[in-house]
């Protein structure tokens, strides 16, 4: 009788155990489709900011846009510090609801080190693509305190044009001072800021 008894609380604790897995799942799937119809909205517009900052050292080169501008100072960072290419990267993942640029090449993995920063704007392309979006526009807020890029931003606009397959009437570059106010004003750091529309196209 002892042994029966002992039977079927087995059998109850088996079937306890495995209706508890079996209801693990069914929430994990529901959670998975609740994520999975947030990523796939599919909305005709995207819209994604970007903002990146880097401390300007002596040693390193200036790299702002793809363009090297010759300057006494240039960015201390892992790879080669574009703020504009990293700032226009985050902007599209932000619209896609992708994970940040620090997320997909971060800075501790020796591969980025000193990397030519058009490798992250060919991902993002790479990306933006294959969910079905296409560069509606981009303005750009550069702000560095010296030196001034007036003549450079031209080169710059080039080589976002190319990268992001897009044309000239769709990207916009504006350079700005920081009044000499705090780091960047006291030309120790610079920054970017990038505000992007995707437009869907299938
Ligand atoms: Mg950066």
């Amino acid at each position: 009788m002892i042994i029966k008894l002992n039977i079927l609380i087995f059998i109850i604790l088996i079937i306890s155990s495995l209706c508890n897995a079996f209801m693990r799942n069914i929430n994990r799937i529901n959670n998975i489709k609740l994520r999975m119809a947030f990523d796939d909205e599919d909305l005709p517009l995207r819209i994604g900011h970007g903002f990146d900052i880097h401390r300007l050292i002596e040693g390193p080169k200036l790299v702002i846009g793809g363009v090297t501008i010759p300057h006494t100072k240039g960015a201390d960072a892992h790879s080669d510090g574009d703020a504009m290419y990293h700032s226009i990267v985050d902007a599209i993942l932000g619209a896609l609801t992708l994970p940040d640029i620090g997320q997909l090449f971060p800075d501790n993995d020796k591969q980025w080190k000193g990397a030519d920063s058009s490798i992250f704007m060919e991902e993002a392309y790479k990306k933006m693509t294959e969910r079905g979006y296409k560069i509606g526009n981009l303005d750009i807020t550069l702000i560095l305190q010296s030196p001034k890029v007036k003549d450079i931003k031209p080169a710059m606009k080039e080589n976002i044009v190319k990268l992001l397959r897009t044309t000239d009437g769709r990207v916009n570059i504006k350079a700005r001072t920081h009044e000499k106010v705090d780091s960047i004003g006291e030309g120790n750091s610079y920054a970017c800021h990038v505000v992007v529309m995707l437009q869907r196209v299938k």
